[in-house]
């Protein structure tokens, strides 16, 4: 517990696996910055504080342990388990709530409050950079001391990188935050050359009762998805599939190599050749990752 200058513990959080004690720790320690400096305005957005203690528990473990327990493995397996099949129900809730009572004050306290935003935070630091995430985010630790901030306060550190994508951070981020559930991206075949990504909502039939609780968005469960994937040369890039519309992508690259982008992957041209091939004549074929299994 993240008390000003007091962190305390539960015994069983101190006496585990080595990985999670110091991922615990580091969480309590951020927090003294995110939640303790700035404070969330209201419990609505309280993914200011949580997404926050996640992402940086996860970055200083891989600090303090010289690598042992690295930041992109440590990002990959959670970002894994909120995707999992299993893990569909309530866990796909919105990281930002609506509180209107002392119950929903407590029920905030879930996986979309910290883990999906601390996933959601590390695909925004990657497509800003992690040079200017940085920068800003001192900006607004100094910018909004001893005080409150809400989303759009925050939003306004941070700017877009040039180029052909979301034209805000708004525009980019809120359908991540605030939106029942994640994406699926499907990929088909468009010429010999290249695939053709498309996008719709995932939906393993468990989301009905969480819609029922959430109003229905503004963006139709659409999203604007930085796809990434290895070049050529073996080199990390990405592509935008915005909201209503499609990407292409060269026939061979691997998609989400890292498996930190928050969505699953529904590959018709791969399930496709291994029909053909006999090697697999069954389905699903929903992975974080672009191979099938
Ligand atoms: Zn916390």
């Amino acid at each position: 517990m993240e008390n000003w200058g007091l962190i305390t513990f539960k015994s069983r959080f101190l006496y585990g696996e080595e990985s999670l004690v110091t991922q615990v720790i580091a969480h309590e320690i951020a927090h003294q910055w995110f939640g303790n400096l700035v404070t969330t305005h209201w419990w609505n957005e309280l993914w200011l504080n949580e997404g926050f203690a996640s992402l940086y528990e996860y970055l200083a473990t891989d600090y303090i342990s010289d690598g042992k327990y690295s930041f992109k493995k440590l990002i990959e397996s959670n970002t894994k388990k909120y995707l999992s099949i299993h893990s569909l129900g309530n866990d796909t809730k919105p990281a930002t709530k609506t509180i209107d009572s002392l119950a929903s004050i407590a029920n905030a306290f879930d996986i979309a409050t910290y883990a999906k935003s601390g996933i959601i935070l590390n695909m925004f630091r990657k497509v800003i950079g992690i040079k200017q995430f940085d920068e800003s985010i001192r900006q607004y630790l100094k910018g909004q001391s001893y005080s409150t901030s809400n989303s759009r306060v925050f939003f306004s550190y941070f700017q877009m990188p040039r180029g052909n994508g979301p034209s805000s951070v708004d525009e980019f981020l809120r359908p991540w935050f605030e939106q029942v559930g994640h994406p699926l991206i499907t990929v088909d075949h468009f010429n010999e050359t290249h695939n053709i990504l498309s996008q719709s909502r995932f939906d393993n039939g468990k989301l009905k009762e969480i819609d029922n609780q959430t109003p229905y968005p503004f963006w139709k469960y659409q999203w604007d998805i930085p796809v990434w994937y290895l070049n050529e040369n073996n080199d990390l890039e990405y592509v935008w599939l915005f909201k209503n519309s499609t990407a292409i992508v060269r026939k061979n690259a691997k998609l989400n190599p890292e498996g930190s982008g928050i969505y699953k992957i529904k590959n018709n041209v791969e399930a496709q050749k291994l029909q053909e091939s006999g090697q697999r004549t069954t389905f699903p074929l929903f992975n974080v990752h672009m191979d099938i299994i």
